[in-house]
Protein backbone atom coordinates (compact mmCIF):
# COMPACT_ATOMS: atom_id res chain seq x y z
CA UNK A 1 0.00 0.00 0.00
CA UNK A 2 1.68 3.42 -0.77
CA UNK A 3 -0.94 5.91 0.57
CA UNK A 4 0.50 9.41 0.32
CA UNK A 5 -0.73 11.94 1.97
CA UNK A 6 -0.16 15.69 2.60
CA UNK A 7 2.16 16.56 5.54
CA UNK A 8 1.35 19.87 6.51
CA UNK A 9 4.88 20.66 8.63
CA UNK A 10 7.09 19.44 5.34
CA UNK A 11 4.01 21.03 3.31
CA UNK A 12 4.79 18.35 0.87
CA UNK A 13 3.20 14.57 0.29
CA UNK A 14 4.31 11.79 1.50
CA UNK A 15 4.51 8.51 1.56
CA UNK A 16 3.01 7.22 4.85
CA UNK A 17 5.42 4.29 6.59
CA UNK A 18 3.93 3.25 9.64
CA UNK A 19 6.66 3.51 12.69
CA UNK A 20 5.29 -0.04 13.81
CA UNK A 21 5.24 -2.50 10.72
CA UNK A 22 1.07 -2.83 10.22
CA UNK A 23 -0.23 -0.30 12.71
CA UNK A 24 -1.03 3.15 12.61
CA UNK A 25 -1.38 5.57 15.49
CA UNK A 26 -3.81 8.73 14.64
CA UNK A 27 -4.08 11.11 17.29
CA UNK A 28 -7.25 13.92 16.60
CA UNK A 29 -8.05 17.02 18.30
CA UNK A 30 -11.30 16.57 19.43
CA UNK A 31 -13.44 18.63 20.44
CA UNK A 32 -13.63 21.88 23.55
CA UNK A 33 -17.36 20.79 24.83
CA UNK A 34 -18.46 24.02 25.63
CA UNK A 35 -21.50 24.30 22.92
CA UNK A 36 -23.46 22.57 20.22
CA UNK A 37 -21.91 20.49 17.79
CA UNK A 38 -22.05 22.31 14.37
CA UNK A 39 -21.04 21.17 10.61
CA UNK A 40 -16.78 21.91 10.83
CA UNK A 41 -16.52 19.57 13.86
CA UNK A 42 -19.09 16.78 12.17
CA UNK A 43 -17.11 17.43 8.97
CA UNK A 44 -13.47 16.99 11.00
CA UNK A 45 -14.30 13.76 12.65
CA UNK A 46 -15.89 12.34 9.41
CA UNK A 47 -12.51 13.18 7.61
CA UNK A 48 -10.26 10.71 10.10
CA UNK A 49 -13.09 8.31 9.80
CA UNK A 50 -12.26 7.90 5.88
CA UNK A 51 -8.52 7.86 6.60
CA UNK A 52 -8.80 5.30 9.68
CA UNK A 53 -11.35 2.75 7.18
CA UNK A 54 -9.31 2.94 4.28
CA UNK A 55 -6.00 2.64 6.10
CA UNK A 56 -8.29 -0.53 7.95
CA UNK A 57 -8.75 -1.81 4.51
CA UNK A 58 -5.20 -1.79 3.60
CA UNK A 59 -5.07 -4.34 6.27
CA UNK A 60 -3.70 -1.58 9.30
CA UNK A 61 -4.47 -1.79 12.65
CA UNK A 62 -5.19 1.71 13.59
CA UNK A 63 -5.52 3.48 16.76
CA UNK A 64 -7.76 6.22 16.81
CA UNK A 65 -7.31 8.88 19.70
CA UNK A 66 -9.62 11.73 19.91
CA UNK A 67 -9.78 13.91 22.98
CA UNK A 68 -12.36 15.46 24.96
CA UNK A 69 -11.09 19.21 26.14
CA UNK A 70 -13.40 19.50 28.94
CA UNK A 71 -11.75 22.27 31.03
CA UNK A 72 -11.15 25.04 29.26
CA UNK A 73 -12.21 29.20 29.47
CA UNK A 74 -14.63 28.66 27.08
CA UNK A 75 -16.22 26.12 29.04
CA UNK A 76 -16.04 28.06 32.41
CA UNK A 77 -17.38 31.39 30.83
CA UNK A 78 -20.24 29.65 29.11
CA UNK A 79 -21.52 27.65 32.51
CA UNK A 80 -21.38 31.11 33.85
CA UNK A 81 -23.55 31.93 31.38
CA UNK A 82 -25.59 29.44 31.48
CA UNK A 83 -25.61 29.27 35.03
CA UNK A 84 -24.79 25.72 35.05
CA UNK A 85 -22.27 23.62 36.89
CA UNK A 86 -18.61 23.82 34.20
CA UNK A 87 -18.86 19.80 34.36
CA UNK A 88 -22.12 19.51 33.74
CA UNK A 89 -22.11 21.81 30.85
CA UNK A 90 -19.26 19.95 29.21
CA UNK A 91 -21.01 15.81 29.88
CA UNK A 92 -23.73 17.72 28.07
CA UNK A 93 -22.11 18.84 25.54
CA UNK A 94 -20.25 15.61 24.75
CA UNK A 95 -23.47 13.74 24.51
CA UNK A 96 -24.27 16.04 21.80
CA UNK A 97 -21.28 15.40 20.45
CA UNK A 98 -21.18 11.18 20.76
CA UNK A 99 -24.95 11.57 18.95
CA UNK A 100 -23.93 13.30 16.13
CA UNK A 101 -21.14 11.55 15.50
CA UNK A 102 -23.06 8.15 15.97
CA UNK A 103 -25.61 9.45 13.51
CA UNK A 104 -23.54 9.74 10.82
CA UNK A 105 -22.02 5.93 11.80
CA UNK A 106 -18.09 7.66 12.57
CA UNK A 107 -16.59 4.64 14.35
CA UNK A 108 -16.13 5.68 17.65
CA UNK A 109 -12.54 5.89 18.60
CA UNK A 110 -10.27 3.47 20.27
CA UNK A 111 -10.47 5.46 22.80
CA UNK A 112 -11.65 8.95 23.80
CA UNK A 113 -9.59 10.88 26.89
CA UNK A 114 -11.29 13.99 28.86
CA UNK A 115 -8.18 16.37 29.68
CA UNK A 116 -9.74 16.31 33.69
CA UNK A 117 -8.63 12.67 33.67
CA UNK A 118 -5.31 13.01 32.22
CA UNK A 119 -3.89 16.10 34.81
CA UNK A 120 -1.48 13.99 36.42
CA UNK A 121 0.58 13.58 33.15
CA UNK A 122 0.25 17.03 32.04
CA UNK A 123 1.51 18.42 35.52
CA UNK A 124 4.49 16.38 34.76
CA UNK A 125 4.95 17.33 31.46
CA UNK A 126 5.11 20.89 32.03
CA UNK A 127 7.61 19.41 35.03
CA UNK A 128 10.35 18.02 32.54
CA UNK A 129 10.32 21.52 30.64
CA UNK A 130 10.66 23.47 33.40
CA UNK A 131 13.85 21.28 34.23
CA UNK A 132 14.55 21.71 30.73
CA UNK A 133 14.95 25.16 30.86
CA UNK A 134 11.71 25.18 28.23
CA UNK A 135 9.48 26.85 30.80
CA UNK A 136 9.34 29.09 33.61
CA UNK A 137 7.19 29.94 36.64
CA UNK A 138 6.10 33.17 37.02
CA UNK A 139 6.80 34.81 40.50
CA UNK A 140 3.99 34.98 43.43
CA UNK A 141 1.54 33.36 40.82
CA UNK A 142 1.03 29.60 39.93
CA UNK A 143 1.04 30.55 36.36
CA UNK A 144 3.70 28.83 34.33
CA UNK A 145 4.72 29.38 30.39
CA UNK A 146 6.41 27.82 27.99
CA UNK A 147 9.39 29.74 26.77
CA UNK A 148 9.20 30.21 23.12
CA UNK A 149 13.03 31.83 23.09
CA UNK A 150 14.43 28.09 24.04
CA UNK A 151 13.25 26.63 21.84
CA UNK A 152 15.29 27.52 18.47
CA UNK A 153 12.37 25.45 15.84
CA UNK A 154 9.53 27.37 17.48
CA UNK A 155 7.15 28.09 14.51
CA UNK A 156 8.06 25.19 12.30
CA UNK A 157 4.89 23.78 11.85
CA UNK A 158 3.61 26.49 10.52
CA UNK A 159 6.57 28.08 9.52
CA UNK A 160 5.59 31.86 10.99
CA UNK A 161 7.96 34.78 11.05
CA UNK A 162 8.60 35.44 15.10
CA UNK A 163 6.94 38.25 15.43
CA UNK A 164 3.46 36.87 13.81
CA UNK A 165 3.74 33.88 16.33
CA UNK A 166 2.03 35.22 19.43
CA UNK A 167 -1.40 33.08 20.38
CA UNK A 168 -4.62 35.09 20.28
CA UNK A 169 -5.82 32.92 23.17
CA UNK A 170 -3.14 33.97 25.42
CA UNK A 171 -4.01 37.77 25.29
CA UNK A 172 -3.84 38.37 29.28
CA UNK A 173 -0.38 39.45 29.69
CA UNK A 174 0.12 37.68 33.14
CA UNK A 175 3.84 37.95 33.66
CA UNK A 176 4.92 36.40 30.11
CA UNK A 177 8.44 37.57 29.06
CA UNK A 178 8.23 36.94 25.47
CA UNK A 179 4.68 37.79 24.03
CA UNK A 180 5.00 34.83 22.04
CA UNK A 181 4.95 32.52 25.60
CA UNK A 182 2.23 30.26 25.88
CA UNK A 183 0.32 29.37 29.21
CA UNK A 184 1.18 25.82 30.29
CA UNK A 185 -0.54 26.26 33.45
CA UNK A 186 -2.71 28.87 34.63
CA UNK A 187 -2.76 29.76 38.20
CA UNK A 188 -6.53 30.00 39.97
CA UNK A 189 -8.70 33.10 39.70
CA UNK A 190 -11.03 33.41 42.36
CA UNK A 191 -13.69 34.84 39.86
CA UNK A 192 -13.69 30.42 38.62
CA UNK A 193 -15.14 27.52 40.38
CA UNK A 194 -13.10 25.82 43.23
CA UNK A 195 -13.73 22.75 41.60
CA UNK A 196 -11.98 23.98 38.83
CA UNK A 197 -8.66 24.11 40.10
CA UNK A 198 -6.26 20.91 40.56
CA UNK A 199 -3.16 21.53 43.32
CA UNK A 200 0.13 21.27 41.64
CA UNK A 201 4.20 21.65 42.02
CA UNK A 202 3.13 25.07 40.68
CA UNK A 203 0.14 25.62 42.86
CA UNK A 204 -3.73 25.56 42.37
CA UNK A 205 -4.79 26.01 38.88
CA UNK A 206 -5.76 24.65 35.91
CA UNK A 207 -3.72 23.18 32.46
CA UNK A 208 -3.46 25.38 29.53
CA UNK A 209 -4.92 23.96 26.33
CA UNK A 210 -2.25 23.16 24.35
CA UNK A 211 -0.53 20.42 27.26
CA UNK A 212 -3.44 18.88 27.00
CA UNK A 213 -3.34 16.89 24.20
CA UNK A 214 1.08 16.80 23.76
CA UNK A 215 0.33 14.65 27.39
CA UNK A 216 -2.66 12.82 26.29
CA UNK A 217 -0.94 11.91 22.86
CA UNK A 218 2.24 10.51 24.70
CA UNK A 219 0.49 8.57 27.04
CA UNK A 220 -1.90 6.74 24.77
CA UNK A 221 0.53 6.65 21.58
CA UNK A 222 3.97 6.99 23.33
CA UNK A 223 6.41 9.69 22.08
CA UNK A 224 6.05 9.15 18.19
CA UNK A 225 3.48 8.27 16.57
CA UNK A 226 2.04 8.36 12.94
CA UNK A 227 -0.39 11.13 12.74
CA UNK A 228 -1.67 13.88 14.34
CA UNK A 229 -5.03 15.70 12.55
CA UNK A 230 -7.25 18.12 13.07
CA UNK A 231 -8.92 21.35 11.94
CA UNK A 232 -7.11 23.81 9.90
CA UNK A 233 -8.43 26.61 12.26
CA UNK A 234 -5.83 24.28 15.29
CA UNK A 235 -2.79 24.98 12.82
CA UNK A 236 -1.96 27.88 14.94
CA UNK A 237 -1.87 28.40 17.89
CA UNK A 238 -2.72 24.88 19.07
CA UNK A 239 -0.76 22.64 17.09
CA UNK A 240 2.36 25.30 16.65
CA UNK A 241 2.49 25.06 20.51
CA UNK A 242 1.95 21.03 20.92
CA UNK A 243 4.86 20.43 18.85
CA UNK A 244 7.40 23.20 20.16
CA UNK A 245 6.37 21.88 23.80
CA UNK A 246 6.46 18.13 22.58
CA UNK A 247 9.80 17.98 20.91
CA UNK A 248 11.39 20.29 23.55
CA UNK A 249 10.35 17.65 26.46
CA UNK A 250 12.39 15.03 24.11
CA UNK A 251 9.70 13.59 22.31
CA UNK A 252 9.82 12.52 18.30
CA UNK A 253 5.98 13.20 18.11
CA UNK A 254 3.96 12.68 15.07
CA UNK A 255 5.30 11.81 12.04
CA UNK A 256 2.49 13.63 9.96
CA UNK A 257 0.59 16.70 10.37
CA UNK A 258 -3.46 16.30 8.59
CA UNK A 259 -5.05 19.58 8.63
CA UNK A 260 -9.08 18.92 7.01
CA UNK A 261 -10.49 22.34 5.53
CA UNK A 262 -13.47 24.01 7.28
CA UNK A 263 -17.06 24.21 5.91
CA UNK A 264 -18.21 27.40 4.58
CA UNK A 265 -21.85 28.44 4.51
CA UNK A 266 -22.84 29.75 0.86
CA UNK A 267 -19.31 31.38 0.74
CA UNK A 268 -18.77 32.88 3.82
CA UNK A 269 -16.66 31.01 6.76
CA UNK A 270 -18.83 29.72 9.68
CA UNK A 271 -19.10 32.31 12.66
CA UNK A 272 -20.68 33.33 15.39
CA UNK A 273 -20.34 36.89 14.99
CA UNK A 274 -22.04 36.38 11.67
CA UNK A 275 -24.58 33.80 13.32
CA UNK A 276 -24.41 31.57 10.23
CA UNK A 277 -23.53 28.52 12.12
CA UNK A 278 -25.26 25.28 10.61
CA UNK A 279 -25.33 23.12 13.87
CA UNK A 280 -25.51 19.64 13.34
CA UNK A 281 -29.15 19.24 14.90
CA UNK A 282 -30.54 21.74 12.20
CA UNK A 283 -29.22 19.32 9.23
CA UNK A 284 -29.39 16.10 11.25
CA UNK A 285 -32.33 14.15 10.81
CA UNK A 286 -32.72 10.22 11.27
CA UNK A 287 -34.10 9.94 7.15
CA UNK A 288 -30.89 12.14 5.99
CA UNK A 289 -28.20 10.95 7.87
CA UNK A 290 -26.17 9.41 5.36
CA UNK A 291 -27.48 11.93 3.07
CA UNK A 292 -25.33 14.15 5.30
CA UNK A 293 -22.65 11.91 5.85
CA UNK A 294 -21.71 12.06 1.79
CA UNK A 295 -21.65 15.41 1.67
CA UNK A 296 -19.37 16.29 4.53
CA UNK A 297 -17.71 13.86 2.71
CA UNK A 298 -17.81 14.25 -0.90
CA UNK A 299 -14.61 17.26 -0.78
CA UNK A 300 -10.96 16.46 -0.81
CA UNK A 301 -10.59 16.74 3.00
CA UNK A 302 -7.92 19.69 2.76
CA UNK A 303 -10.37 22.38 0.68
CA UNK A 304 -13.01 24.21 2.07
CA UNK A 305 -16.54 22.63 2.10
CA UNK A 306 -19.59 24.82 0.47
CA UNK A 307 -22.69 24.21 2.24
CA UNK A 308 -25.28 25.92 0.81
CA UNK A 309 -29.32 25.03 -0.26
CA UNK A 310 -29.64 21.55 -2.74
CA UNK A 311 -26.16 19.99 -1.27
CA UNK A 312 -28.14 17.35 0.44
CA UNK A 313 -30.74 17.22 -2.21
CA UNK A 314 -27.62 16.55 -4.60
CA UNK A 315 -26.21 13.74 -2.31
CA UNK A 316 -30.04 11.91 -1.63
CA UNK A 317 -30.02 12.08 -5.55
CA UNK A 318 -26.40 10.14 -5.93
CA UNK A 319 -27.46 7.65 -2.99
CA UNK A 320 -30.29 6.60 -4.63
CA UNK A 321 -28.48 6.24 -8.03
CA UNK A 322 -26.31 3.69 -6.02
CA UNK A 323 -28.75 2.00 -3.99
CA UNK A 324 -30.93 1.11 -7.30
CA UNK A 325 -28.21 0.10 -8.91
CA UNK A 326 -27.21 -2.00 -6.18
CA UNK A 327 -31.02 -3.59 -5.30
CA UNK A 328 -31.36 -3.92 -8.76
CA UNK A 329 -28.38 -5.91 -9.69
CA UNK A 330 -28.96 -8.24 -6.71
CA UNK A 331 -32.41 -9.33 -8.03
CA UNK A 332 -31.24 -9.84 -11.65
CA UNK A 333 -28.11 -11.70 -9.93
CA UNK A 334 -29.81 -14.00 -7.65
CA UNK A 335 -29.84 -17.70 -8.06
CA UNK A 336 -27.51 -17.05 -11.29
CA UNK A 337 -23.76 -18.39 -11.01
CA UNK A 338 -22.20 -15.08 -11.39
CA UNK A 339 -23.06 -13.68 -8.00
CA UNK A 340 -22.16 -17.59 -6.83
CA UNK A 341 -18.87 -17.02 -8.28
CA UNK A 342 -18.32 -13.51 -6.89
CA UNK A 343 -15.94 -13.61 -3.40
CA UNK A 344 -18.02 -10.48 -1.73
CA UNK A 345 -15.57 -11.57 1.40
CA UNK A 346 -12.84 -9.38 -0.18
CA UNK A 347 -13.11 -6.05 -1.60
CA UNK A 348 -12.73 -5.55 -4.88
CA UNK A 349 -11.74 -1.80 -5.69
CA UNK A 350 -11.06 -1.01 -9.21
CA UNK A 351 -7.47 0.18 -9.56
CA UNK A 352 -8.56 4.06 -10.36
CA UNK A 353 -10.41 4.31 -7.11
CA UNK A 354 -7.43 2.99 -5.20
CA UNK A 355 -4.84 5.29 -7.29
CA UNK A 356 -7.52 7.68 -6.17
CA UNK A 357 -7.80 7.02 -2.84
CA UNK A 358 -3.90 6.63 -2.00
CA UNK A 359 -3.17 9.98 -3.79
CA UNK A 360 -3.93 12.08 -0.58
CA UNK A 361 -7.55 10.41 -0.08
CA UNK A 362 -8.99 12.52 -3.41
CA UNK A 363 -12.40 11.40 -2.54
CA UNK A 364 -13.90 13.30 -5.55
CA UNK A 365 -12.03 11.08 -7.91
CA UNK A 366 -12.73 8.19 -5.94
CA UNK A 367 -16.36 8.91 -6.21
CA UNK A 368 -16.17 9.66 -9.91
CA UNK A 369 -14.78 5.79 -10.36
CA UNK A 370 -17.78 4.72 -8.03
CA UNK A 371 -20.77 6.55 -10.18
CA UNK A 372 -18.90 5.73 -13.29
CA UNK A 373 -19.16 1.58 -12.05
CA UNK A 374 -22.67 2.26 -11.32
CA UNK A 375 -23.41 3.49 -14.63
CA UNK A 376 -21.44 0.74 -16.37
CA UNK A 377 -22.99 -1.84 -14.25
CA UNK A 378 -26.62 -0.24 -15.38
CA UNK A 379 -25.52 -0.76 -18.81
CA UNK A 380 -24.44 -4.20 -18.57
CA UNK A 381 -27.90 -5.15 -16.63
CA UNK A 382 -29.45 -3.26 -19.75
CA UNK A 383 -27.76 -5.48 -21.81
CA UNK A 384 -28.03 -8.59 -20.14
CA UNK A 385 -24.36 -8.49 -20.05
CA UNK A 386 -24.60 -10.81 -16.79
CA UNK A 387 -20.51 -11.31 -16.26
CA UNK A 388 -20.23 -7.69 -16.20
CA UNK A 389 -22.75 -6.46 -14.36
CA UNK A 390 -21.98 -8.60 -11.35
CA UNK A 391 -18.36 -7.73 -11.92
CA UNK A 392 -19.93 -3.89 -11.50
CA UNK A 393 -21.78 -5.08 -8.41
CA UNK A 394 -18.53 -6.20 -6.23
CA UNK A 395 -16.73 -3.08 -6.95
CA UNK A 396 -19.45 -0.82 -6.26
CA UNK A 397 -20.05 -2.80 -3.23
CA UNK A 398 -16.75 -2.36 -2.03
CA UNK A 399 -16.16 1.08 -2.75
CA UNK A 400 -19.66 2.41 -0.79
CA UNK A 401 -18.67 -0.02 2.18
CA UNK A 402 -15.04 1.13 2.82
CA UNK A 403 -16.90 5.05 2.56
CA UNK A 404 -19.37 3.80 4.76
CA UNK A 405 -22.32 5.00 2.41
CA UNK A 406 -24.02 1.62 1.21
CA UNK A 407 -27.59 2.93 1.04
CA UNK A 408 -28.50 -1.08 1.90
CA UNK A 409 -26.47 -1.26 4.98
CA UNK A 410 -28.51 -1.98 7.93
CA UNK A 411 -27.30 1.18 9.48
CA UNK A 412 -28.43 3.21 6.77
CA UNK A 413 -31.55 1.39 6.36
CA UNK A 414 -32.33 1.48 9.92
CA UNK A 415 -32.10 5.26 10.07
CA UNK A 416 -34.62 5.40 7.09
CA UNK A 417 -38.64 5.32 7.07
CA UNK A 418 -39.66 3.29 10.80
CA UNK A 419 -40.09 -0.26 9.56
CA UNK A 420 -44.39 0.33 9.91
CA UNK A 421 -44.50 3.20 7.56
CA UNK A 422 -42.25 1.37 5.38
CA UNK A 423 -44.45 -1.40 5.65
CA UNK A 424 -47.75 0.75 5.15
CA UNK A 425 -46.31 2.16 1.87
CA UNK A 426 -45.28 -1.33 0.37
CA UNK A 427 -49.19 -1.95 1.22
CA UNK A 428 -50.24 0.44 -0.66
CA UNK A 429 -47.93 0.20 -3.90
CA UNK A 430 -48.75 -4.00 -3.56
CA UNK A 431 -52.26 -2.72 -4.30
CA UNK A 432 -51.15 -0.06 -7.01
CA UNK A 433 -49.16 -2.77 -9.01
CA UNK A 434 -51.87 -5.90 -8.56
CA UNK A 435 -54.14 -2.74 -10.17
CA UNK A 436 -51.84 -2.22 -13.02
CA UNK A 437 -51.40 -6.21 -13.69
CA UNK A 438 -55.20 -6.37 -13.45
CA UNK A 439 -55.26 -4.02 -16.73
CA UNK A 440 -52.52 -4.99 -18.46
CA UNK A 441 -53.99 -8.38 -18.18
CA UNK A 442 -57.17 -6.96 -19.87
CA UNK A 443 -54.93 -4.87 -22.30
CA UNK A 444 -56.19 -1.77 -20.82
CA UNK A 445 -52.55 -0.68 -21.09
CA UNK A 446 -53.51 3.28 -20.94
CA UNK A 447 -54.33 2.32 -17.62
CA UNK A 448 -51.47 0.00 -16.68
CA UNK A 449 -49.34 3.38 -18.26
CA UNK A 450 -51.27 5.70 -15.98
CA UNK A 451 -50.59 4.29 -12.71
CA UNK A 452 -47.22 3.58 -13.56
CA UNK A 453 -46.55 7.32 -14.73
CA UNK A 454 -48.61 8.48 -11.99
CA UNK A 455 -46.04 6.78 -9.35
CA UNK A 456 -43.12 7.89 -11.06
CA UNK A 457 -44.22 11.37 -10.64
CA UNK A 458 -44.16 10.58 -6.40
CA UNK A 459 -41.12 9.40 -7.22
CA UNK A 460 -41.82 5.48 -6.84
CA UNK A 461 -40.22 3.63 -9.90
CA UNK A 462 -41.59 0.16 -11.02
CA UNK A 463 -39.53 -2.11 -13.06
CA UNK A 464 -40.67 -5.55 -14.31
CA UNK A 465 -38.84 -8.91 -14.50
CA UNK A 466 -40.36 -11.94 -16.27
CA UNK A 467 -42.97 -12.23 -13.77
CA UNK A 468 -42.80 -9.67 -10.93
CA UNK A 469 -42.70 -6.14 -10.47
CA UNK A 470 -40.52 -4.63 -8.24
CA UNK A 471 -40.78 -1.21 -6.88
CA UNK A 472 -37.92 1.44 -5.86
CA UNK A 473 -37.73 5.06 -4.28
CA UNK A 474 -36.11 7.15 -6.92
CA UNK A 475 -35.34 7.79 -10.40
CA UNK A 476 -33.87 4.36 -11.70
ZN1 LIG B 1 -5.37 19.33 20.41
Amino acid sequence: MTLQLFDSRSQSLRELKPIKAGEVGIYLCGPTVQAAPHLGHLRSGLVYDQLRRWLEAGGLKVTLIRNVTDIDDKVLANAKTENRKWWELAFFYEQLFSAAYKKLDIAIPSYEPRATANITEMIELIQTLIEKGHAYQVEGSADVYFSAASWKDYGELTNQKSEDLVDDTEAKDRGKKDPRDFALWKSHKDSEPKDAAWNSPFGLGRPGWHIECSAMSVRYLGTQFDIHGGGLDLRFPHHENELAQSRAAGHNFANFWLHNGLVNVSGQKMSKSLGNSILASDVLTDSNALAVRYYLGSAQYRSVLDYNEGVLEEAEVAIERIGTFLQRALRRLTDTKFLDQLDLSKPSFPEKFTDAMNDDLNIPAALAVLHETVREGNSSLDEELLQEAAKAYAEVLAMVDVLNINPEASFWKRSGFSEEAMSALDGLIQLLIAQRNQARENKDFETSDRIRDQLKAVGVVLEDSADSTHWSLGAS
